[in-house]
């Protein structure tokens, strides 16, 4: 019930407004939220690089009203590019299709997204795709192969384990030799399209594990670049240990080597596990968000553990 409470929220406009102006939402924001500038989030990437981590860097903001905010939103997606470019840092770029116009206008968005591309491939950089609610699935598939009928193989897309189709997009994925991030899905679906049981979710989130290492294997994929931005095929982005010690153990059954894959994790969730795979010898991508379009964002986090609320409350209030 939480759950459906704060996935409510993240979309009302209203308490959205009231809720930024707290100074304790911007507290609980900041655990995941590497700041409101990308010098900030730079910073952070640093700092995870030295630690054996690489990144990918998201400028939050999404369902964009206006065509304009859209173009801006993709402009400044080209100028984090170069500013990764220029650092050095080991960090791609993950990105949202509202954010950059979907459900404006579709063709505008195909073009943002072609720009963005071409400019990732001129700083030699790799974008991933973020997956949002189903509205917008079969859409973000479709625009993510025909970037790569457009020659762009410096994309990836999202797979939501808690869809009922996603195996299907797997099967079909994996084939096309596509860079994959497994996640269980962080939006409110309604039972026709999604898994409601979170037994299910984590069932299907380790069959489509099965599926994604083992078409790896059969793919001959290409190692993981070395500047540590282009992500190996299967990316499994889960901070539960069970699904994570799962993919290792199917790894190691079908003699996957460990730099073949690679395990991804919120900025500011399960640190533990980050340098425990890293220890291990797995290659760890955190995802670090920015900006001041922080709301929704919280809320999803908010959703996948409401005690998060009880911690920032009480830490609060003991300080
Ligand atoms: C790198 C990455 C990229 C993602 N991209 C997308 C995307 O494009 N589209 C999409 O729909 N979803 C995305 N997600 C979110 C994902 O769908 C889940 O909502 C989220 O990862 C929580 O699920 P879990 O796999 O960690 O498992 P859960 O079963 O929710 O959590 C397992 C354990 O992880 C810890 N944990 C999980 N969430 C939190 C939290 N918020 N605060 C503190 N501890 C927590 C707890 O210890 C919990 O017991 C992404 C997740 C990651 C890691």
């Amino acid at each position: 019930m939480l759950r459906s409470m704060f996935l409510s929220l993240s979309r009302a406009s209203r308490v959205q407004r009231t809720i930024m102006r707290w100074p304790l939402a911007w507290r609980a924001a900041s655990r995941f939220v590497a700041g409101t500038q990308l010098t900030e989030a730079l910073r952070v990437i640093q700092d995870l690089n030295t630690r054996g981590i690489n990144a990918t860097l998201d400028h939050l903001g999404e369902n964009t009203t206006t065509t304009d905010e859209a173009a801006q939103a993709a402009a400044e997606i080209e100028h984090i590019l170069e500013e990764i470019d220029r650092s050095g840092a080991r960090t791609n770029v993950s990105i949202k299709l509202t954010q950059i116009g979907l459900a404006l206008d579709e063709a505008m968005c195909r073009e943002h997204v072609a720009r963005i591309l071409a400019h990732a491939r001129d700083c030699h950089n790799f974008v991933r795709i973020d997956m949002e609610e189903t509205a917008y699935t079969e859409q973000t598939l479709s625009l993510y192969h025909q970037m790569r009928q457009r020659g762009f193989d410096n994309t990836g897309v999202v797979i939501q384990s808690y869809l009922y189709r996603s195996g299907f997009d797997v099967s079909k994925l994996v084939q096309e030799h596509a860079r994959v991030r497994l996640v269980k899905g962080a939006y409110s679906e309604p039972r026709d399209v999604a898994y409601p049981r979170k037994a299910d979710v984590d069932a299907n989130f380790d069959r489509l594990t099965e599926l994604l290492l083992s078409g790896v294997l059969a793919a001959g994929a290409p190692p993981l670049g070395e500047d540590g931005r282009t992500p190996p095929i299967p990316a499994i982005a889960t901070h539960d240990a069970r699904r994570v010690e799962f993919a290792q153990a199917h790894a190691r059954r079908i003699g996957l080597p460990e730099r073949a894959m690679e395990f991804q994790m919120l900025y500011g969730i399960r640190r533990d596990l980050q340098e425990r795979l890293v220890a291990a010898g797995y290659p760890v991508r955190v995802y670090v968000p920015y900006g001041t379009h922080w709301y929704p964002y919280l809320m999803r986090r908010l959703a996948e553990r409401p005690a998060n609320v009880w911690f920032f409350v009480m830490n609060y209030f003991r300080r």
